[in-house]
């Protein structure tokens, strides 16, 4: 995915985590928000952790692994009738 919104405009990085309900998907390394972990028991690490935090979809976008741009999603019929995904620039498949 490429970020082409907000703070973290321009930054790469796979998507850890979708969440469809709201629109929003967590992505590797951006949106990193601090934390503050109070002392809970003896498992948890206290002290300021940094953590992604969703963004919009609107705001990423996925990233072609055959032309390495930026692109939008087709869907393409293969001959058993089942649909893939594939890029709307090269036309290659996404999987
Ligand atoms: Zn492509």
């Amino acid at each position: 995915m490429v970020i082409i919104a907000g703070k973290d405009k321009g930054k790469r990085g796979k998507v850890r985590q979708s969440l469809p309900d709201e629109s929003r998907v967590v992505v590797e390394g951006v949106n990193m928000v601090k934390r503050h972990m109070r002392p809970r028991g003896t498992a948890r690490q206290a002290g300021i952790i940094e953590r992604e935090a969703p963004i919009h979809v609107s705001d990423v976008m996925l990233l072609c692994s055959k032309c390495n741009r930026p692109t939008r999603v087709g869907i393409r019929f293969v001959g058993d009738g089942s649909k893939v995904r594939v890029c709307r620039r090269c036309g290659e498949m996404i999987d």
